[in-house]
């Protein structure tokens, strides 16, 4: 049970892209259980700046049914959060 269980309990279920709270919310199902997993991505702290420009961000979530690790990385081309590219390793995109 891991930070990330913890976040997709409290925020689960409807939750937008962005919230007041200024973070991104992104959600990925599980390819293996399908269980959908949710993750926040603080803008402000966690974005790399990119050499030919935008912002970058990768994130590892494991889920709580079979803890398989699921990579996403995530572009945007400004600090306003707006999604240039996603890929998701061992799932799919949700939203
Ligand atoms: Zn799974």
């Amino acid at each position: 049970m891991g930070p990330l269980s913890f976040l997709s309990r409290l925020f689960g279920g409807g939750a937008s892209a962005r919230s007041a709270d200024g973070g991104v919310y992104i959600r990925v199902k599980c390819d293996a259980c399908g269980e959908v997993i949710q993750a926040r991505i603080n803008p402000t702290s966690e974005l790399s700046q990119l050499d030919e420009g935008g912002y970058y961000v990768r994130k590892v979530l494991v889920g709580r049914q079979c803890f398989r690790a699921i990579e996403v990385q995530l572009r945007y081309s400004d600090l306003g959060r707006t999604e240039i590219s996603r890929e998701v390793k061992g799932g799919t995109s949700v939203e």
